[in-house]
Parts: C-alpha cells; sequence; structure tokens
C-alpha cells in the first residue's frame, strides 16, 4: 500500500516535473508579429506611416520597424518619422524608427543594411545630413562578387552597433560574410521575391518558373550554393547570338549570363564560380568557434507598395517571443534570436527547454526537440516539416494536418544545431506558406 502511494506519488512528481520543464520554455513569453522592413513617402514607398499601421493592423501585426532609405532623409524627414511613429504607438501597437543603409543597388548581392533601434541614421554633424553609406561608401562590384570594400559595411554595422543597434543584412542572395559582423540576415524578402519573379518574367518563364526562379534566389540566403545553383533550368537566352544555346542550363550560368551577357546590368553573383556564403554556413561558425555571436534569420515584407491597402506590409513577418510589447522587449528578442520567419504558420520550438536563440548543454547525450506548428488558416495545412540539424535535413514529417505536435528525441554527438522549416499549404487558393525557426544550440559541455 505504501510503496503504490509512493510510487503514484513519484509519477505525480515527475508529472508535474515534465509539464513544468516542458510548458515554461515559452510560457514565460508572449507571441507577437512584426515586419521589420518597408519605406514610406520619406523615401522610395507609396504610402505613410498611418497607411502603413493601418494595413500592419489589419493583417493582425503587433509592431512595424519603418526603415526608410537614410541617404533619401533629411534631418526634418527623420524627426518627422520619430514623431509620427511615436503617436501611432501605445499599449496595442508599436510603430518603431529605423532606417535602411544602402550602398550598392545591383539588382543581387545588394549591400543594404537596416538599423533597428538607432535613434540618429547620421555620423557625426546631423547638420550635414551624411548617412553611414556616403563617408563609407560601397560602389558597385560589377567584376565581382559581393562588396567591393566589405570593410566598409563592417563600418556601417560598427556605427549601428555604437548606437546600441541592431543590424540586418537585407535581401543579401547568400552573400553575407562574417566579417560586416551583422547580427541578423533577411532569410526571406517579399520585395527581393516579387522583383525576381518579374525580372524572370522579363526574361520569358512561365508564371510557376519565374516564381520558382523567385523563391530560388531568395533561398540562396539560406542554402547558399549547396544545391539550387546547379539546377537545371530552361534556357531564356535561345535565338540570342553569343550567348549559350543548350535547351537547360544551370542556374548559375543563367544568373552569370544574365547579369554580364543579356541584361548588362546588376552585379548578379559575379561569375560562375563565385562562392556564396549561406546562413547554415554562417551558423556552423559560430558552432566552430569561428565567432563569438551567431547571425539569426528574419522575414520582412520591404514594402514599397505602402500607400495601397493591399500593399506587401506584413506579407512576410516574424513571430517573436517577447515579455511584454515594447521597443526594448522586441529588440531583445531579435537580438537573441527568440523570433521566427513566416508567411503564415507559427511555431514553438525548444531543445530541452532551450528556446530559439539559446544553447542547450548537452550532458547525457541525447536532445529531447519539442515543437508545437499552427498553419494559422482555417483554410491550411502543413505538408512538410523539416528539422534541419547542423545544415543537414534530419527528419521530414508530412502532418497534413493544420497542426502538429511531438517531441523528437536525438542522439548528440557533437556541438551543432537544431532549427526547422515549415511548409504550408492553403486548399482553397493552393498557394504555399513558410515557417522557418531560428536555431536552438547544442553544446557538450
Ligand atoms: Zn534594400
Ligand atoms: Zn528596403
Amino acid at each position: 500500500m505504501r510503496t503504490r502511494l509512493l510510487s503514484v506519488i513519484l509519477v505525480a512528481a515527475l508529472l508535474i516535473v515534465f509539464v513544468a520543464g516542458t510548458a515554461s520554455a515559452a510560457s514565460k513569453f508572449e507571441l507577437i508579429y512584426y515586419d521589420g522592413h518597408m519605406h514610406t513617402l520619406f523615401s522610395d514607398g507609396s504610402g505613410t506611416v498611418g497607411e502603413i499601421v493601418e494595413t500592419a493592423k489589419s493583417r493582425g501585426l503587433d509592431a512595424v520597424i519603418i526603415t526608410d532609405h537614410c541617404k533619401s532623409l533629411t534631418l526634418g524627414e527623420w524627426n518627422s518619422l520619430v514623431a509620427l511613429t511615436a503617436a501611432e504607438s501605445d499599449s496595442t501597437f508599436l510603430a518603431l524608427p529605423g532606417f535602411e543603409v544602402t550602398g550598392s543597388d545591383g539588382m543581387f548581392n545588394r549591400d543594404h543594411i537596416n538599423a533597428l533601434g538607432v535613434d540618429d541614421p547620421f555620423v557625426g554633424d546631423d547638420e550635414s545630413e551624411l548617412c553611414p553609406e556616403e563617408i563609407w561608401e560601397s560602389p558597385p562590384n560589377p567584376l565581382g562578387t559581393g562588396a567591393v570594400y566589405p570593410e566598409h559595411l563592417a563600418k556601417w554595422v560598427d556605427y549601428i552597433h555604437s548606437k546600441g543597434g541592431i543590424a540586418v543584412h537585407n535581401h543579401p542572395s547568400g552573400t553575407t560574410t562574417l566579417t560586416y559582423g551583422v547580427n541578423n540576415l533577411e532569410v526571406y524578402n517579399q520585395s527581393h521575391v516579387d522583383d525576381v519573379t518579374s525580372y524572370a518574367r522579363m526574361l520569358g518563364y512561365s508564371p510557376q518558373e519565374a516564381w520558382e526562379f523567385g523563391m530560388l534566389l531568395n533561398n540562396l540566403a539560406i542554402y547558399g550554393e549547396v544545391d539550387e545553383l546547379n539546377m537545371l533550368m530552361p534556357n531564356p537566352f535561345l535565338g540570342y547570338p553569343g550567348l549559350p544555346q543548350d535547351p537547360y542550363l544551370p542556374m548559375r550560368d543563367i544568373l552569370y549570363y544574365a547579369t554580364y551577357g543579356f541584361s548588362g546590368v546588376g552585379q548578379w553573383l559575379g561569375a560562375p564560380q563565385a562562392p556564396l556564403t549561406s546562413w547554415d554556413e554562417l551558423l556552423m561558425a559560430y558552432v566552430n568557434g569561428t565567432v563569438d555571436t551567431p547571425i539569426f534569420g528574419l522575414a520582412n515584407s520591404d514594402a514599397h507598395n505602402t500607400g495601397s491597402p493591399d500593399s506587401n506590409v506584413g506579407i512576410a513577418k516574424n513571430g517573436a517571443y517577447v515579455k511584454k510589447l515594447s521597443a526594448k522587449e522586441l529588440y531583445k528578442a531579435i537580438k537573441a534570436g527568440r523570433t521566427f520567419a513566416t508567411t503564415g504558420p507559427s511555431l514553438a520550438l525548444d531543445v530541452n527547454g532551450e528556446l530559439m536563440g539559446d544553447t542547450a548543454y548537452i550532458l547525457d547525450g541525447s536532445a529531447s526537440i519539442n515543437l508545437s506548428v499552427n498553419s494559422e488558416s482555417p483554410t491550411a495545412i502543413l505538408v512538410k516539416i523539416n528539422i534541419i540539424k547542423n545544415g543537414e535535413v534530419l527528419q521530414t514529417i508530412s502532418p497534413l494536418s493544420s497542426t502538429y505536435e511531438d517531441t523528437l528525441a536525438d542522439e548528440v554527438t557533437e556541438d551543432g544545431y537544431y532549427r526547422v522549416e515549415v511548409t504550408g499549404v492553403d486548399i482553397a487558393t493552393g498557394g504555399y506558406s513558410f515557417a522557418w525557426s531560428n536555431p536552438v544550440f547544442v553544446d557538450i559541455p
């Protein structure tokens, strides 16, 4: 009797520990959504702060960060942006001023870096209105890959950090290098996908091919040159003298000829042999101790059509786990990687109770990966969940339902990380949505 009572108590105690262990990870936080990259009439956007906030609220966002191009701003306009965003913020919604440092402006590999949480875009004397990219220039680089002066991008980031801000490499097409020192990488940029898609349409691709082309280019931010660049695509140059006439060409060659042989504009990838740096490689550099801080991923709309009620604001966004809705807490979550990138689904991920951005110290050789996902739409189902371990797919799950929740046990034999990629499909429209988590690191002490 006594033994039985004891075992009941023991089981109950274990259950409490277990439930507390799994629930505590995310329960300390509130899930909010923000879109952190967009433009107003102060630079090359079509809308006002008020129009952005109206659209953002209608799309269920809790916060926006407005990031006009610094070099388009006067001091007066910056002060207006600060005042207008403050006026739109209260306990239920945050509008925050940021700015985009805008260097080389090729169609791909643009040297653009967003500054979040910086209260002064102008270096030195504000009256001279000099932006970081005007002091440390980044000219186009038609003959190579990446920035002509990579050290100048590092100077922009140093300036942002010196003001207590966060530096995000925007629409990078996988060209981020560790030397820039950015905190975050825009692994998905809605405007970039839209631009590439329309460019591919101009080259003669079908709408479906053009969309896939846009997604492939965008995915270079994540996968670098792993597979996509060698994928065969229909040759858009058939009939053009002096260009290859094979029916299919590797994507890498198409990018090369589209820039230098065909259109002559932009700075695509430099040359077919040019290397790219993917997000996973950057994360592994942290795991291997090459850098002290990881580069976390995020998704943004980069909306320019902000004056339109059906603008891109909030089409791509981030779920952020925050203690409360405040600028300080949001920036803390972005910097800590306690966010996931999404165009729809939500997710919660922890490894042994450690949230995204954190490190789980593995003492017994095993990791418990706790994942829950919701399609966040009555008409969408989750078709694929990839668990990524150290840049490789560890497991693929096909829930074919609107929610998924499970715990996966995995053996840990070396330091690394886990992150997840979710794909959803809308049954009504056939449209795809995704959610990509930030990594949880594992460390064998
Ligand atoms: Zn940009
Ligand atoms: Zn932008």
